[in-house]
């Protein structure tokens, strides 16, 4: 089904909280950058699975811990397929882009990473992206070097040419800004990367829910993504990485699942992607992740980015007529987040007030306070889109701006 105005409500349906009155007014939920919500067949496919298949996976040889394992490990194929990897042993289930990029800071910082080596990121990333590669420049001395971003939201790349040096091994950036909205250029930056010799990771946590994603394609070495933010449960994330590169690096945690033999003595580490799985998996998740991937491949993944864009060109036209907008992100490439302030009004006043209006959306630093600080601002609020947001909502979110406009 490709979402449009004419099956919209059809398509709504399937979430049931969209139903919801907030202070007695229809919920305008546009907070979709923090996390979406659920199709009921994301949450109808975890209480099956806790009512009627339970079990712990890999280990069992009775019936539902196979079963368990078999929807699991079909989970893994689904999202192999869904990103075009390889083969699922490029495909590493982690609680989140948080964890995926704790992981690889980690194990690279191990690997490949010693004392002056460098690591280029960029202004916009998120702080998930930023504080595991500090750590590991306390731990280890790394460089980390920074990609400046101008005006409209866009990364220099001219910039970030010239940040390489014959120390840099690692580049680590964002697909898509949580906080402007800019799609990156990952495909021409991964070139420019592999052509000085570095390895580079994407953060897809903004860019996999909302546009086709092939890491074959963009030539990435890792993408690392959430659950809770492509319409799955929480608690579930993903690293892709290439098997070339997986398979030398050292594990992250150690425990069960993630070895072939221990002894007091030795121990040897399991195949990919057991290495990097320590402990049980969320296997529940994991399932519920792959109806997640089913439900936006039934839509199809161009039809949604083509949908979401609709909604930001009207939001950006809408917002543009407020007296005193300011928004921040305005790239020729941008994905459906709009981060703005609006004079004389602070954004936590200004968030607090259109909840009362059953308006949610995001206010404050983002988890992205150096995008702040380059914009010369404490913080701000953010509208961001998803496949079920509707024009009739940006109508209702520009009419609650004027009213609190009106309380100032
Ligand atoms: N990177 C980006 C670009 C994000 O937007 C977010 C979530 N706001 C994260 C990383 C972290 O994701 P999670 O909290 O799901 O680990």
């Amino acid at each position: 089904m490709n979402p449009n105005s004419q099956n919209i409500e059809q398509l709504r349906a399937d979430f049931p909280i969209l139903g919801r009155q907030i202070y007695n007014r229809p919920l305008v939920y546009l907070d979709n950058a923090a996390t979406t919500q659920k199709p009921k067949c994301v949450v109808d496919a975890i209480a099956d699975e806790y009512y009627n298949l339970n079990a712990n996976v890999h280990r069992g040889v009775h019936y539902l811990s196979q079963q368990a394992t078999e929807l699991h490990e079909a989970a893994r194929i689904r999202v192999k397929e869904f990103i075009g990897a390889h083969s699922e042993r490029e495909i590493v289930f982690t609680r989140g882009t948080t964890e995926s990029l704790n992981l690889l800071a980690f194990s690279l910082g191990e690997w490949l990473l010693g004392e002056g080596d460098e690591v280029i990121i960029s202004t916009m990333e998120h702080h998930s992206n930023i504080v595991p590669w500090q750590m590991l420049r306390d731990r280890k001395g790394i460089v980390l070097k920074v990609i400046p971003v101008d005006d409209r939201g866009d990364l220099l790349l001219d910039e970030y040419e010239k940040l390489f040096t014959e120390r840099t091994k690692l580049v680590s950036v964002a697909h898509v800004s949580n906080v402007l909205g800019t799609i990156n250029p990952v495909d021409e930056m991964a070139e420019i990367a592999h052509d000085k010799g570095c390895l580079i990771i994407v953060d897809g946590a903004q860019s996999v829910p909302h546009m086709p994603i092939n890491v074959e394609q963009m030539d990435c070495d890792f993408l690392v993504f959430s659950g809770h933010k492509m319409y799955g449960p929480t608690g579930i994330g993903v690293l892709y990485g290439k098997e070339s590169l997986l398979s030398q690096m050292p594990p992250y945690q150690g425990g069960g699942e993630m070895i072939k033999t221990v002894s007091f003595e030795k121990t040897t580490y399991e195949e990919l992607p057991y290495k990097f799985e320590a402990g049980t998996p969320d296997y529940v998740g994991s399932h519920a992740l792959a109806i997640a991937i089913d439900y936006l491949e039934a839509l199809g993944m161009d039809n949604i980015a083509r949908y979401e864009d609709e909604l930001l060109r009207y939001a950006m036209e809408q917002m543009q007529t407020i007296e005193g907008m300011k928004i921040y992100g305005e790239s020729d490439k941008k994905d459906a987040v709009i981060s703005f302030n609006i004079e004389g009004i602070h954004h936590l006043d200004l968030g607090t007030l259109l909840d009362r209006l059953g308006v949610a959306i995001r206010t404050g630093h983002h988890c992205a306070q150096p995008v702040m600080q380059r914009f010369g601002v404490e913080g701000m609020a953010r509208v961001s889109f998803a496949l079920y947001n509707t024009k009739e909502e940006i109508d209702a979110f520009i009419a609650a701006l004027r009213r609190v406009q009106k309380m100032f």
